[in-house]
């Protein structure tokens, strides 16, 4: 298993389900990974600072059509006190997640970000979705080090079936990341696993995708439905015929976190808040034991956390990532790993077709 797999031999890993092949891949992604991005798990306090969004997203509980959804956007100081709070904790990044919320200015967003890294050591990332260029470069020249923005799905198809354009326009994630690199973001992405209509041909081309892309992050989480959304209503439908429909289980998006780290072996890859809702007593470990290095522990107040709905039961908390970091200090001890400190971002890049270094040492980090 290599770096430079190719498509046929994704679909065959994709496909697999003798548990012993498996247990084989997941044991190299996790080789792979100890040997380029080392033992620290670093830890990212997410702070989702608002549930308003524009956008019509068919598998989002937060889309504009979902009028159930009581509405919350922090203030300012609730934002700074969070991110105190993560930054006292010891953790070296801090994430603003929202959704498309027409109401936060981007003069807003520069302030927060100037002042989070003039009062603490914070990396910051955002993850605000589809921003125009002007807007991504105030928010990099306030300081912002990070841009998360998921592709979702490379077949254009099915992406345009469930990621609607504003007002007919078409939206192209995967351009937007060219533009956010340029401004010298660190950049992430990544797509849902098990989506209605996703097939396993489509998830070998998003892989391939990653590694084109040259991820500084890699988000992967299983789909979850929500029942007061387009997909969620359709759940359970054969969207796919015969057997090419990709499961949206924990087992198949770990596998899928495995071919990712094996592709991308210096990327940051976070298991997914979705994994630990899905499997709320393994899926954090599982994603850690097959390829992950990142853990995004919640750190939105109480009081609104329930209402960043993406999916059911993500706002529930024994089944959020904050309660799982509760335990998991002892947990990482018990995988021989420990909790990175400092900024943990990228520590090499790809040059050509070759790593930068033969041994990637995950020196500064510690
Ligand atoms: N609005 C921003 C965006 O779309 O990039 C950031 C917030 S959005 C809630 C973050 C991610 O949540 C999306 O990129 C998507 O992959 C994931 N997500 C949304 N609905 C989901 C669902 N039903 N199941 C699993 N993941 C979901
Ligand atoms: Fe909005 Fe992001 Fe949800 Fe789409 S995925 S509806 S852009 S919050």
């Amino acid at each position: 298993m290599k770096a430079e797999m190719d498509r046929e031999e994704l679909l065959a890993w994709l496909r697999a389900d003798d548990p012993i092949r498996l247990e084989a891949l997941w044991r190299h992604a996790d080789h792979v990974r100890q040997r380029c991005v080392g033992d620290a798990v670093h830890l990212r306090g997410l702070i989702e600072i608002s549930n308003y969004c524009r956008r019509q997203c068919a598998y989002c509980g937060l889309r504009a059509g979902n009028r159930t959804l009581k509405r919350y956007r922090l203030c300012a100081e609730e934002i700074m006190a969070a991110a105190r709070e993560v930054a006292a904790i010891g953790y070296g990044t801090v994430v603003l997640q929202g959704g498309e919320d027409p109401a936060i200015e981007t003069g807003w967003i520069a302030r927060l970000v100037r002042q989070i890294k003039a009062e603490t050591p914070l990396a910051v990332t955002l993850s605000l979705g589809e921003r125009d260029t002007a807007e991504l470069a105030a928010w990099r020249a306030a300081g912002a080090d990070r841009y998360l923005l998921r592709f979702e799905t490379s077949d254009p198809a099915l992406y345009q079936s469930i990621h609607p354009g504003l007002n007919g326009i078409p939206v192209h994630r995967i351009d937007l990341l060219a533009q956010i690199r340029a401004l010298g973001y660190e950049v992430g992405s990544g797509i849902m696993v098990g989506l209605p209509g996703q097939t396993y041909a489509s998830v070998a081309w998003d892989l391939l995708l990653f590694r084109e892309l040259d991820l500084d992050m890699i988000g992967i989480g299983p789909f979850i439905a929500h029942p007061m959304t387009p997909l969620g209503a359709r759940s359970g439908e054969q969207a796919v015929t015969g057997n090419e429909q990709v499961p949206n289980t924990v087992q198949m998006a770990s596998t899928v976190v495995a071919l990712a780290r094996i592709l991308c072996p210096q990327a940051n890859i976070p298991s997914t808040t979705a994994m630990a809702t899905l499997n709320p007593r393994q899926g954090c470990q599982l994603a850690l034991e097959r390829g992950a290095n990142v853990v995004m522990p919640n750190f939105t107040p109480w009081i609104y956390r329930q209402l960043y709905e993406i999916y059911p039961s993500k706002g529930i908390p024994d089944s959020s990532a904050d309660s799982i970091c509760g335990r998991l200090e002892n947990q990482l001890t018990g995988m021989g790993r420990r909790i990175g400190r400092g900024p943990g971002g990228r520590i090499g890049r790809w040059i050509g077709s070759k790593p930068e270094f033969e041994i990637y040492e995950n020196v500064g980090y510690a």
